[in-house]
């Protein structure tokens, strides 16, 4: 390829729009541009590596024994409506109406649209195990598009799906795609690692996300160095003892707090009562039911805990003016020992079982309870692990100090069940002739976030630094002087000529402009590999050789070939 000729709208400036480096990155390079919030166009450099990308995430699945195929972004309404998600997911769907005012999903994701299909061809234990794959695009009403590509409105993900006639059998398919995403990762030159991750309601524990640390990702992974447990926040536990049981006080006493409202307050002289002995007392709206949850004072409520552990579609914390009617205080004096409605249920956290001597509120303004003991005082309904872990807590497996690390997920692999399968009605007859919903998986990588994980993680004060397996091209080189006719020219060719027959991707940077500046967007766009030649290298019978992020030698022009292909055999 001729630069000349191509199309690399390189910014000296970084444009107001970019947040992170990556994103600066990725608009600098001149590998996307912006239509609008949450929506790119992938400009020829971009495009080159995307495809990279693809074909490794394709040759991994083929490889695992996945099969490619291709489905329809715009979906019909009533599979969504089949399988319960045209509610539960309805945040992040695109809804289209046509000319009849019929109306259109834009596929946030294809369970439906997959499951429909092998419901349709798929009636033995015989004809499994199947695993389908696309790489299409994917369309989310995301509230907070941004970080680029990181969070698109539009973007493109492969996302296969696994059907078996057994629960075994759906182990193994999620072995295999587990084990061919760290292939994928490794190969796209990223450090990645696989973390436990929330199953919702499906519950289980075989479900991973595929993290990459770093500081702009918007997942906390806990992790433990010692024995590797590793999980996202949302999901993770730790072996933090229960609240240390003390004697059991006399009767629960009321006592007056005017104008105390928060734990910490109540933490202070005269009440001086320390968070760990406070039971914090929550209301939230699950679904359309009230909940009281409580958690010990010095305890955060993990959101998706409570998704996950209730089974509710959605849960929201309930406002004052749902709670002063439902517990006759307002925030800041709540409890769940007194006044409290037989309609709601209470769940607690894990840590406080069988914790006494604890002080909570009166569930009326300006005064609180104390001696109070969970077995005794509070009508549990449900225990749950719903607390959010916080670094150097004990590891549950190994008692080590758990550390936390900001990362960015770029694939998820998931064990299904028979979810989608009961409710459409993907169905095959076993062995003994008797109908059973397969049994499913799905697994998704972000494509689009993945290319701009790499520039996270890949870059330097320069620009991107491209691990050679994704390059857009992998030499670039970069005559100093570009007349046609002139002999420095005149080799650049020649070498183009000889790398490109040999199969090596070259960019020949035939732009008359000045060597600064060819050499200051070369290591912008992130070749590995830059060759320079001049007409004062050339005299001695040498051209440079310029490693992206390395030292620069001197080659022989003659040894060019042998010499780009050992290095970039080393970089693989
Ligand atoms: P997130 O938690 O980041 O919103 P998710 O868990 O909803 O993602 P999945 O449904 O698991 O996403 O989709 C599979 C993969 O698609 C994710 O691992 C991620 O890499 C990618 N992805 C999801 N949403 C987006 C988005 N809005 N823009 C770009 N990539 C995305
Ligand atoms: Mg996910």
């Amino acid at each position: 390829m001729r630069w000349s000729q191509y199309f690399i709208p390189t910014l000296k400036e970084t444009p107001a729009e970019a947040e992170i480096l990556s994103h600066k990155l990725l608009l600098r390079a001149g590998l996307v541009r912006k239509l609008t919030g949450g929506l790119y166009t992938f400009l020829p450099i971009g495009l080159r590596v995307l495809r990279k990308i693809e074909n490794i995430i394709r040759e991994e699945m083929n490889r695992a024994g996945a099969v490619e195929v291709l489905m329809p972004a715009l979906q019909p309404p009533e599979i969504w409506q089949q399988s319960g998600r045209y509610e539960t997911a309805r945040d992040v769907l695109y809804k289209v109406k046509d000319r009849a005012n019929k109306e259109w999903v834009l596929g946030p994701t294809h369970e439906e649209v997959i499951t429909t299909l092998v419901a349709g061809e798929i009636s033995s234990y015989r004809q499994m195990p199947k695993n389908y794959y696309q790489i299409q695009v994917k369309f989310r009403d995301e509230i907070r598009p941004r970080f680029g590509l990181m969070r698109a409105k539009e973007f493109i993900m492969k996302d296969a799906y696994s059907f078996d006639a057994s629960d075994e059998g759906a182990m193994v398919a999620y072995r295999k795609m587990y084990d061919a995403y760290t292939r994928i990762f490794n190969r796209c030159g990223l450090r990645n690692f696989p973390v436990e991750a929330d199953t919702g309601v499906i519950g289980g524990n075989h479900s991973h996300e595929f993290m990459v640390p770093a500081e702009t990702g918007e997942n906390d992974v806990v992790y433990c160095e010692a024995c590797g447990y590793a999980a996202n926040i949302e999901k993770a536990t730790s072996g933090l003892p229960k609240t240390a049981a003390r004697e059991l006080g006399a009767a629960v006493e009321k006592f007056a707090t005017p104008g105390v409202v928060t734990i910490e307050a109540l933490g202070k002289a005269p009440y001086s009562v320390p968070a760990n002995r406070q039971i914090k007392t929550l209301v939230y709206i699950a679904d359309s039911h009230p909940l009281i949850i409580l958690v010990r004072g010095d305890d955060q409520l993990n959101e998706t805990k409570l998704l996950a552990k209730t089974g509710a579609v959605a849960v929201r914390p309930a406002n004052a003016e749902e709670i002063v009617p439902l517990l006759g205080a307002k925030p800041g004096s709540l409890g769940a020992v007194v006044n409290v409605p037989a309609t709601v249920k209470v769940i607690a956290d894990e840590r406080l079982r069988g914790a006494n001597d604890m002080t909570t509120g009166a569930n009326e303004d300006g005064f609180h309870l104390r001696n109070v003991s969970m077995e005794r005082d509070v009508k549990v309904s449900d225990w749950f692990d719903l607390r959010t872990v916080t670094k150097g807590e004990p590891c549950a497996k190994c008692g080590q100090s758990l550390k936390i690390q900001r990362a960015i997920e770029v694939g998820h692999v998931f064990k299904l069940g028979t979810k989608y399968s009961e409710k459409l009605n993907a169905n095959f007859l076993d062995a003994e002739g008797k109908s059973k919903p397969c049994v499913m998986g799905c697994y998704g990588i972000g494509v689009t976030r993945t290319l701009q994980a790499v520039i996270e993680q890949c870059n330097d004060k320069d620009g991107i630094v491209w691990p050679v397996a994704v390059a857009p091209f992998a030499v670039c080189i970069t005559p100093l002087v570009v007349a046609k006719d002139s002999p420095v020219m005149q080799l650049a060719e020649k070498i183009y000529t000889d790398l490109t027959a040999a199969g090596i991707e070259v960019i020949l940077d035939d732009r008359d402009d000045r060597p600064g500046v060819k050499f200051k967007d070369a290591d912008l766009v992130g070749f590995p590999l830059r060759l320079g030649i001049g007409e004062k290298s050339m005299a001695k019978g040498e051209v440079e050789f310029k490693p992206r992020g390395g030292e620069l030698t001197a080659i022989k022009a003659d040894e060019v070939l042998v010499k780009v292909r050992e290095f970039l055999a080393s970089r693989v």
